[in-house]
């Protein structure tokens, strides 16, 4: 038996065709999230399937591990807010999903990139107040583009087969080379090559310590003049303050961002009618060189499919005590 946690309604289709799969296992859904009161609910179950931006802190494992769970399934891929001492002392056995669909957070970065290639804000703007004149938001093609992309992992080497196909120029850097691309020749030595190159940068690197804030004043001051920025990867990649000096400088033309430095709280939530709590998102929305999205880069039917197939699929593998997909490294 498992208990689903936070099940979203887009989630109760793929969920379903799960459960029609998998007629011996019973699926108990709890639409609430997984709280230290709530996982009482988890009593006589064999495994919990999660997802929330809340923590996994001790007193959520504890009460989980109280209710006789040591089996926990995310149907996401980051595991930064497990507390994972706690879970290690606990034994937990933790799985996430690694891997849900590269393609959709890879084609969420083509279409930022095109949008602004294309001045869509700008002329959505302006077809909202009934303009439908042409100038001066004259476009440019993707193909005259050079592309640099930082982290040639799934998504980023996705995203770099996207942008052949529309002809564009790949310079990209990463800390371990890919040997198809490295026979392509499209790396660069370093990101100073990169940024050198680039008419757009875009970032696909985890958020490491050593990664926090890699875009920074410093980097973009070695990014061409009028470079275009994009972040579908983590918000504290990029330093909001520098990105913001770049904007108004002029030496950053324009941004397209699916996550941002301060978005837990803010994204997913509705704020009509009401101030935001970040300045510097307001800034940034009520500019017209930048797109924000609010973390939906990853939200298409395949990869939500996936994630809550994928899953499930782990947490019967730690039940049944078979080797898991996806095991989460405990330290
Ligand atoms: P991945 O692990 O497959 O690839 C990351 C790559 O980055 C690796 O090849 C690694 O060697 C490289 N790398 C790490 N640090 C580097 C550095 N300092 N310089 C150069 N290269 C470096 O990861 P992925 O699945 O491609 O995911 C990439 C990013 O996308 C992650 O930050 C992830 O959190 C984010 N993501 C965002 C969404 C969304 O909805 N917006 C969804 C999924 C993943």
């Amino acid at each position: 038996k498992i208990v689903s946690y936070s099940i979203r309604d887009d989630e109760m289709p793929a969920l379903k065709e799960w459960q029609a799969q998998h007629p011996d296992v019973e699926v108990q859904i709890e639409h609430e999230l997984l709280t230290p009161e709530s996982a009482a609910k988890a009593q006589g179950a064999d495994g919990v399937v999660v997802y929330q931006q809340l923590p996994y802190d001790r007193a959520t494992l504890q009460a989980l591990h109280d209710a006789g769970i040591n089996k926990m399934s995310l149907r996401n891929v980051g595991t930064d807010n497990i507390d994972m001492a706690a879970a290690k002392e606990l034994g937990f056995q933790i799985t996430n999903v690694s891997v849900y669909s590269p393609n959709a957070i890879a084609e969420h970065a083509a279409w930022l990139m095109g949008r602004l290639l294309r001045r869509e804000p700008e002329y959505t703007a302006k077809i909202n107040r009934h303009d439908l004149r042409w100038a001066p938001e004259i476009g440019r093609e993707m193909r005259m583009q050079t592309v640099g992309v930082i982290g040639t992992g799934h998504i980023g080497r996705v995203l770099i087969d996207i942008l052949k196909g529309f002809g564009a120029k790949i310079v990209c850097y990463d800390v371990f080379k890919n040997p198809e691309l490295e026979k392509e020749g499209v790396y660069v030595d370093n990101l100073a090559d990169l940024y050198q190159q680039a008419d757009i940068v875009t970032v696909h690197v985890p958020s490491l310590k050593e990664n926090i804030h890699m875009i920074n004043d410093d980097s973009i001051a070695q990014m061409k003049d009028g470079v275009i920025i994009i972040n579908v990867a983590r918000g504290d990649l990029v330093d909001t303050d520098a990105l913001i000096r770049g904007l108004d400088s002029g030496k950053v033309r324009a941004a397209g961002l699916d996550v941002y430095e301060k978005e837990v709280g803010v994204f997913n939530e509705d704020w009509e009618g009401k101030a935001f709590p970040d300045q510097r998102l307001e800034n940034l929305l009520n500019r017209k060189n930048v797109i924000i999205t609010p973390h939906t880069a990853f939200y298409t039917e395949t990869a939500v499919k996936n994630m809550v197939q994928i899953s499930h699929n782990c947490n019967v593998q730690l039940i049944k005590g078979e080797k898991a997909d996806n095991l989460v490294k405990l330290d």
